[in-house]
């Protein structure tokens, strides 16, 4: 009897505790009352999950189907909301992604044309036959240690990165860490002049004149190649300094980054710099593309890849969504433009004239 009641006991803890692994396991939990975080987080998470699923079915390209459009606006869905940032599941996306594409960054042969590929926020990285480039390469959010990108993921892709172009100084586009880890490695930085200039390695970093009127070189001792650049001198509001570079290749593709360009004066510059200068490919912030299509009209690029897309640190109406693009964007042929999401790369091919 005694040995009976004994496993009797055992059996209903058994059960019991099989029943509290079942409640605790998110992904079989059947119902979150009580849970608005927790229920938050799942859902997220299934979104997300449905996403990477549709975008690896269906990568970057002029011509988006259905899917695609839908994982995107998906995308925006799940990270307008205020907690975003701090939800694991969020988290996990990204970091997932961008550890995917740096490992892509390390690994793939760039046989011709150039290889993009976005990272968080308006980090793009441009490998062609003989460079890699790096633009706005940062860490995460700062102040967030539970979404930031580790430094040994960081340095992993700094390892495998030949350049870093920094537009201005906000936190979402400029680390001092990165730029002091690319300079240890004997890789040039470039930024506006000011930027860290209180930090030792402010007498490191490259500050070529932000002017149109000039090519300038950039050396890349390891490399002993040479990268012609010209560093247009671009603004954020009214003050602040918004290197948009023009960077070309040694093959001679030019690759360009807007930063947070937004000012109108710069409209002079801007309306004439595509009779100067030939330009492939345009990484902009999305907002940039001032009405009437002018900044497109004034590069003239081959293509045009928004970003800056759902900064998480910033308020949900300056969260710039995928959908906006393409209200924004439009569907001329004349201007065209790729639609990336972050850890995407897209293949650049030169078209034939
Ligand atoms: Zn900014
Ligand atoms: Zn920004």
């Amino acid at each position: 009897m005694k040995n009976s009641i004994f496993v009797l006991i055992v059996l209903m803890s058994t059960c019991l505790s099989v029943q509290a692994q079942v409640k605790t396991d998110p992904d079989r939990k059947t119902d979150w009352w009580g849970d608005i975080d927790g229920f938050l987080n799942q859902q997220a998470k299934v979104s997300l999950s449905l996403v990477n699923e549709a975008l690896i079915a269906n990568p970057p390209s002029l011509q988006e189907n259905m899917a695609r459009k839908m994982a995107l606006v998906m995308i925006d869905n799940v990270l307008h909301e205020e907690k975003a940032q701090h939800r694991p599941a969020v988290q996990a996306f990204y970091r997932e992604r961008i550890e995917n594409a740096i490992r892509e960054i390390g690994t793939l042969q760039v046989e011709s044309g150039a290889v993009i590929w976005k990272l968080y926020n308006h980090t793009f990285i441009v490998k062609t036959p003989s460079v890699t480039i790096g633009f706005d390469i940062q860490r995460g959010i700062p102040g967030n240690e539970s979404f930031a990108f580790s430094k040994d993921l960081i340095k992993s892709l700094i390892d495998v990165t030949d350049v870093l172009f920094v537009t201005h100084y906000h936190g979402d586009h400029a680390d001092d860490w990165v730029a002091g880890t690319f300079i240890e490695q004997n890789k040039p930085v470039i930024t506006p002049p000011g930027l860290w200039e209180k930090l030792p390695v402010y007498k490191s970093v490259l500050h070529p004149e932000r002017t149109v009127d000039k090519l300038q070189t950039v050396n890349l001792p390891l490399k002993k190649k040479d990268l012609k650049v010209v560093v247009c001198p671009g603004h954020q509001g009214n003050n602040i300094l918004n290197n948009v570079y023009l960077v070309y290749s040694p093959e001679g593709m030019c690759f360009a980054h807007t930063g947070d360009q937004s000012n109108t004066e710069d409209l002079n510059w801007i309306d004439t710099i595509g009779d100067r200068y030939k330009i492939d490919v345009i990484m902009i912030n999305s907002w940039s593309y001032y009405p009437g299509m002018r900044l497109a009209k004034g590069f003239r690029p081959r293509l045009i890849i928004p970003g800056h897309e759902n900064e998480l640190n910033h308020t949900i109406d300056h969260r710039e969504p995928y959908w906006l693009n393409y209200v924004r964007l439009g569907d001329d042929p004349s201007f065209p433009w790729v639609q990336m999401a972050t850890g995407e790369r897209f293949h650049y091919i030169i078209p034939a004239e």
